[in-house]
């Protein structure tokens, strides 16, 4: 499996416009900030076509079915590619709208062919990122370190696939979402960002390093 260093970065945060009070976020383990949709249907539509189409529907797929969102047809998600030229990412998500308590009402994910479409990348890599934008669009953030094999990993390429942890999170941040309370507001395991901060978020140990959030 490769490991290859990526440079698939994140954004959005200065295209929407919203107050907030850090203290009294309460944030799922991988939560992109407090990003969350206000249920589980979502529509998702591709605005590449041919090979790009394909990629961003068949990992948008993949979420819907192997998580409790259901991205069905539709523009509240868009998935696009195009040659965006030597802008530093590979993929990029944003907000594009957003509602009360962090409630995204928008999304995008960009592939940058620019990079992909040449030798460097093969199509896990561009699974991969597909896999990553369309999940920060669902209000995942990045998953870090060589052990984390899932498509949120910003740091190593080759996981076309997102993980349970990433499914947990969806679940626990969306509402009406597989029993999550949702939101930011959701107690749950979510709270505190990393187990280094002493704090078990899942409970199943932080000390020994089994906890996802350690890596
Ligand atoms: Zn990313």
């Amino acid at each position: 499996m490769k490991r290859r260093t990526a440079i698939v970065l994140l954004t959005g945060l200065m295209v929407v416009s919203f107050a907030v009070t850090t203290a009294t976020l309460v944030r799922a383990s991988n939560q992109w900030y407090c990003w969350h949709w206000p249920g589980p249907s979502v529509g998702f539509g591709s605005a590449a076509s041919g090979y790009w189409s394909n990629i961003l529907n068949s990992e948008a797929n993949q979420w819907s079915s192997g998580t409790c969102m259901n991205l069905g047809g539709g523009s509240d998600i868009t998935g696009d590619a195009d040659f965006y030229g030597g802008t530093g990412w590979l993929g990029l998500a944003r907000i594009l709208e957003s509602g009360p308590d962090c409630t995204i009402v928008r999304a995008e994910a960009l592939m940058n062919q620019s990079y992909l479409d040449g030798p460097s990348y093969d199509e896990t890599d561009d699974r991969h990122v597909a896999c990553q934008e369309i999940g920060h669009t669902i209000g995942l953030d990045h998953r870090k370190g060589p052990n984390s094999q899932t498509c949120m990993n910003d740091q190593f390429l080759g996981f076309p696939d997102f993980d349970q942890h990433d499914a947990d999170t969806v679940a626990a941040i969306t509402p009406g979402c597989g029993g999550g309370g949702g939101g930011c507001a959701n107690g749950g395991e979510n709270g505190r960002k990393k187990c280094t901060d002493g704090i078990d978020n899942d409970g199943d140990g932080c000390t020994d390093g089994a906890d996802p959030d350690c890596q």
